[in-house]
Protein backbone atom coordinates (compact mmCIF):
# COMPACT_ATOMS: atom_id res chain seq x y z
CA UNK A 1 0.00 0.00 0.00
CA UNK A 2 1.47 3.53 -0.75
CA UNK A 3 -1.10 6.14 0.76
CA UNK A 4 -1.55 9.73 0.35
CA UNK A 5 -3.42 12.49 -0.21
CA UNK A 6 -2.16 12.44 -4.11
CA UNK A 7 -3.52 16.33 -4.32
CA UNK A 8 -2.54 15.66 -7.19
CA UNK A 9 -0.64 12.40 -8.25
CA UNK A 10 3.00 13.31 -9.51
CA UNK A 11 5.77 11.50 -11.00
CA UNK A 12 7.38 10.95 -7.71
CA UNK A 13 4.82 8.72 -6.44
CA UNK A 14 4.23 7.29 -9.42
CA UNK A 15 8.14 6.56 -9.87
CA UNK A 16 8.71 5.40 -6.44
CA UNK A 17 5.12 3.28 -6.91
CA UNK A 18 6.39 1.38 -9.99
CA UNK A 19 10.13 0.88 -8.44
CA UNK A 20 9.01 -0.52 -4.77
CA UNK A 21 6.78 -2.84 -7.31
CA UNK A 22 10.07 -3.87 -8.78
CA UNK A 23 12.44 -3.81 -5.61
CA UNK A 24 10.21 -5.92 -3.69
CA UNK A 25 9.09 -8.19 -6.24
CA UNK A 26 5.23 -7.10 -5.07
CA UNK A 27 2.49 -8.44 -6.58
CA UNK A 28 0.33 -5.27 -6.72
CA UNK A 29 1.20 -1.50 -5.23
CA UNK A 30 -2.39 -0.44 -4.30
CA UNK A 31 -2.33 3.45 -4.26
CA UNK A 32 -4.97 4.47 -2.17
CA UNK A 33 -5.77 8.30 -1.82
CA UNK A 34 -6.98 9.37 1.41
CA UNK A 35 -10.53 11.02 1.94
CA UNK A 36 -10.12 12.75 4.58
CA UNK A 37 -6.00 12.87 6.06
CA UNK A 38 -6.21 13.04 9.29
CA UNK A 39 -2.95 15.13 9.97
CA UNK A 40 -3.11 18.07 7.04
CA UNK A 41 -5.19 20.43 6.14
CA UNK A 42 -8.18 19.77 3.80
CA UNK A 43 -7.28 19.35 0.37
CA UNK A 44 -7.87 21.67 -2.29
CA UNK A 45 -9.55 19.16 -4.22
CA UNK A 46 -12.75 16.41 -3.55
CA UNK A 47 -11.36 12.97 -3.13
CA UNK A 48 -13.53 11.46 -5.98
CA UNK A 49 -11.36 14.28 -8.02
CA UNK A 50 -7.94 12.71 -6.49
CA UNK A 51 -9.23 9.39 -6.92
CA UNK A 52 -9.85 10.11 -10.93
CA UNK A 53 -6.29 11.90 -11.42
CA UNK A 54 -4.59 9.09 -9.65
CA UNK A 55 -6.47 6.68 -12.39
CA UNK A 56 -5.67 8.76 -15.22
CA UNK A 57 -1.78 8.43 -14.04
CA UNK A 58 -1.82 5.03 -13.12
CA UNK A 59 -3.18 4.26 -16.72
CA UNK A 60 -2.57 0.75 -17.70
CA UNK A 61 0.67 1.02 -15.60
CA UNK A 62 1.64 -2.94 -14.66
CA UNK A 63 1.51 -3.83 -10.83
CA UNK A 64 -0.36 -0.62 -10.09
CA UNK A 65 -4.35 -0.02 -8.87
CA UNK A 66 -5.96 3.20 -7.90
CA UNK A 67 -7.70 2.01 -4.61
CA UNK A 68 -10.58 3.37 -3.67
CA UNK A 69 -11.51 1.73 -0.13
CA UNK A 70 -10.98 4.75 1.51
CA UNK A 71 -13.39 7.00 -0.03
CA UNK A 72 -16.21 4.35 0.54
CA UNK A 73 -15.32 5.15 4.64
CA UNK A 74 -17.28 7.80 7.14
CA UNK A 75 -14.52 9.47 8.91
CA UNK A 76 -10.96 10.51 9.11
CA UNK A 77 -8.90 8.12 6.86
CA UNK A 78 -7.01 6.22 9.15
CA UNK A 79 -3.86 3.50 7.77
CA UNK A 80 -4.38 1.28 10.40
CA UNK A 81 -7.85 0.63 9.42
CA UNK A 82 -6.53 0.42 5.60
CA UNK A 83 -3.99 -2.23 6.18
CA UNK A 84 -6.86 -4.25 8.61
CA UNK A 85 -9.09 -4.04 5.44
CA UNK A 86 -6.00 -5.30 3.11
CA UNK A 87 -5.04 -7.77 6.04
CA UNK A 88 -9.08 -9.40 5.75
CA UNK A 89 -8.13 -9.41 1.66
CA UNK A 90 -4.95 -11.11 1.37
CA UNK A 91 -5.02 -13.39 4.18
CA UNK A 92 -3.27 -13.83 7.79
CA UNK A 93 0.01 -15.10 5.89
CA UNK A 94 -0.01 -12.37 2.90
CA UNK A 95 3.48 -10.51 3.20
CA UNK A 96 2.11 -6.95 3.50
CA UNK A 97 3.84 -3.56 3.28
CA UNK A 98 3.04 0.27 3.99
CA UNK A 99 5.43 2.37 1.77
CA UNK A 100 5.33 6.15 2.74
CA UNK A 101 8.02 8.79 2.18
CA UNK A 102 10.71 9.59 4.73
CA UNK A 103 8.87 13.17 5.33
CA UNK A 104 5.52 10.96 6.44
CA UNK A 105 7.88 8.65 8.78
CA UNK A 106 9.23 11.09 10.25
CA UNK A 107 5.46 12.07 12.30
CA UNK A 108 4.75 8.58 12.89
CA UNK A 109 4.26 8.19 16.27
CA UNK A 110 1.45 10.96 15.69
CA UNK A 111 -0.65 8.68 13.60
CA UNK A 112 -3.71 7.01 15.47
CA UNK A 113 -2.64 2.87 16.63
CA UNK A 114 1.08 3.04 15.15
CA UNK A 115 1.87 0.00 16.98
CA UNK A 116 -0.89 -1.43 14.98
CA UNK A 117 0.11 -0.56 11.59
CA UNK A 118 3.27 -2.91 12.61
CA UNK A 119 0.95 -5.85 13.65
CA UNK A 120 -0.55 -5.40 10.35
CA UNK A 121 2.32 -4.60 7.84
CA UNK A 122 5.82 -4.10 6.98
CA UNK A 123 6.65 -0.90 7.15
CA UNK A 124 9.29 0.32 3.96
CA UNK A 125 10.34 4.46 4.53
CA UNK A 126 11.13 5.78 0.78
CA UNK A 127 14.19 8.07 1.03
CA UNK A 128 13.40 11.84 -0.14
CA UNK A 129 15.44 14.38 -1.59
CA UNK A 130 15.65 17.64 1.00
CA UNK A 131 13.54 15.69 4.07
CA UNK A 132 16.21 15.09 5.70
CA UNK A 133 15.70 15.21 9.31
CA UNK A 134 16.37 13.17 13.24
CA UNK A 135 13.81 10.77 14.66
CA UNK A 136 12.07 11.84 17.47
CA UNK A 137 12.15 9.95 20.61
CA UNK A 138 9.14 8.97 20.74
CA UNK A 139 9.51 7.48 16.98
CA UNK A 140 12.98 6.10 17.94
CA UNK A 141 10.74 4.01 20.77
CA UNK A 142 8.22 2.99 18.06
CA UNK A 143 10.62 1.71 15.61
CA UNK A 144 13.06 0.07 18.02
CA UNK A 145 14.06 -3.60 17.22
CA UNK A 146 11.84 -3.22 14.17
CA UNK A 147 14.80 -2.23 11.45
CA UNK A 148 15.91 -5.17 8.84
CA UNK A 149 18.70 -4.40 6.82
CA UNK A 150 17.56 -5.97 3.34
CA UNK A 151 14.49 -7.05 1.17
CA UNK A 152 15.05 -10.65 1.86
CA UNK A 153 14.70 -10.88 5.79
CA UNK A 154 12.11 -7.95 5.25
CA UNK A 155 9.62 -10.71 3.52
CA UNK A 156 10.39 -13.93 5.46
CA UNK A 157 7.45 -12.79 7.47
CA UNK A 158 4.06 -11.53 6.88
CA UNK A 159 4.46 -8.00 8.99
CA UNK A 160 6.49 -6.46 11.64
CA UNK A 161 9.57 -4.97 10.09
CA UNK A 162 10.88 -1.99 8.88
CA UNK A 163 12.92 -1.27 5.96
CA UNK A 164 14.62 1.95 4.86
CA UNK A 165 15.20 1.94 1.30
CA UNK A 166 17.03 4.18 -0.97
CA UNK A 167 15.26 3.47 -4.83
CA UNK A 168 17.04 4.14 -8.18
CA UNK A 169 14.95 7.30 -8.89
CA UNK A 170 14.82 10.05 -6.14
CA UNK A 171 13.01 12.80 -7.09
CA UNK A 172 12.46 16.18 -5.42
CA UNK A 173 8.81 16.57 -6.64
CA UNK A 174 5.91 17.36 -4.12
CA UNK A 175 2.13 18.45 -4.82
CA UNK A 176 2.57 21.39 -2.65
CA UNK A 177 4.91 22.65 -5.07
CA UNK A 178 2.95 21.26 -8.39
CA UNK A 179 -0.15 23.24 -6.45
CA UNK A 180 1.82 26.44 -5.99
CA UNK A 181 2.98 26.23 -9.92
CA UNK A 182 -0.84 25.22 -11.10
CA UNK A 183 -2.11 28.27 -8.93
CA UNK A 184 0.43 30.68 -10.43
CA UNK A 185 0.11 30.03 -14.08
CA UNK A 186 3.51 28.57 -14.23
CA UNK A 187 3.92 25.08 -15.83
CA UNK A 188 3.87 21.56 -14.15
CA UNK A 189 5.38 19.80 -17.50
CA UNK A 190 7.19 16.82 -16.64
CA UNK A 191 6.07 16.92 -13.02
CA UNK A 192 2.67 14.83 -13.74
CA UNK A 193 2.11 12.24 -16.30
CA UNK A 194 0.38 14.37 -19.49
CA UNK A 195 -3.14 12.53 -18.51
CA UNK A 196 -3.16 14.10 -14.94
CA UNK A 197 -2.28 17.50 -16.27
CA UNK A 198 -4.49 17.21 -19.43
CA UNK A 199 -7.26 16.34 -16.95
CA UNK A 200 -6.35 19.37 -13.97
CA UNK A 201 -6.42 21.79 -17.46
CA UNK A 202 -9.83 20.42 -18.56
CA UNK A 203 -11.71 20.86 -15.40
CA UNK A 204 -9.49 24.16 -14.53
CA UNK A 205 -8.52 22.70 -11.38
CA UNK A 206 -5.92 23.75 -8.85
CA UNK A 207 -6.16 27.60 -9.91
CA UNK A 208 -7.34 28.61 -6.77
CA UNK A 209 -7.82 27.47 -2.92
P1 LIG B 1 2.29 17.57 -0.13
O1 LIG B 1 3.38 18.37 -0.77
O2 LIG B 1 0.90 18.08 -0.40
O3 LIG B 1 2.53 17.28 1.33
P2 LIG B 1 3.33 15.07 -1.22
O4 LIG B 1 3.97 15.41 -2.51
O5 LIG B 1 4.21 14.80 -0.04
O6 LIG B 1 2.24 16.17 -0.86
P3 LIG B 1 1.45 12.99 -0.49
O7 LIG B 1 0.20 12.68 -1.20
O8 LIG B 1 1.36 13.64 0.83
O9 LIG B 1 2.36 13.88 -1.49
O10 LIG B 1 2.39 11.74 -0.45
C1 LIG B 1 1.95 10.41 -0.38
C2 LIG B 1 3.15 9.53 -0.01
O11 LIG B 1 4.12 9.59 -1.06
C3 LIG B 1 3.85 10.00 1.27
O12 LIG B 1 4.29 8.85 1.98
C4 LIG B 1 5.02 10.81 0.74
O13 LIG B 1 6.11 10.82 1.63
C5 LIG B 1 5.36 10.04 -0.53
N1 LIG B 1 5.96 10.90 -1.55
C6 LIG B 1 5.48 12.07 -2.01
N2 LIG B 1 6.31 12.60 -2.93
C7 LIG B 1 7.34 11.76 -3.06
C8 LIG B 1 8.55 11.77 -3.85
N3 LIG B 1 8.85 12.77 -4.68
N4 LIG B 1 9.39 10.71 -3.72
C9 LIG B 1 9.10 9.70 -2.85
N5 LIG B 1 7.99 9.63 -2.08
C10 LIG B 1 7.12 10.65 -2.17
Amino acid sequence: MLGGTFDPVHLGHLRSAVELHEALALDRVHMIPAAMPPLRGEPWVPPETRLALLEAGIGDTPGLVADPRELRRDGPSYSADTLAALRRDYGREARLVMALGHDAFLRLADWRSPQRLFELAHLVVIDRPDHEAPLSAALAELIQGREVDSVESLMQRPAGGLLRLRLPTRMAISATAVRRRLASGASVRYLLPEAVEARIRRDGLYRQR
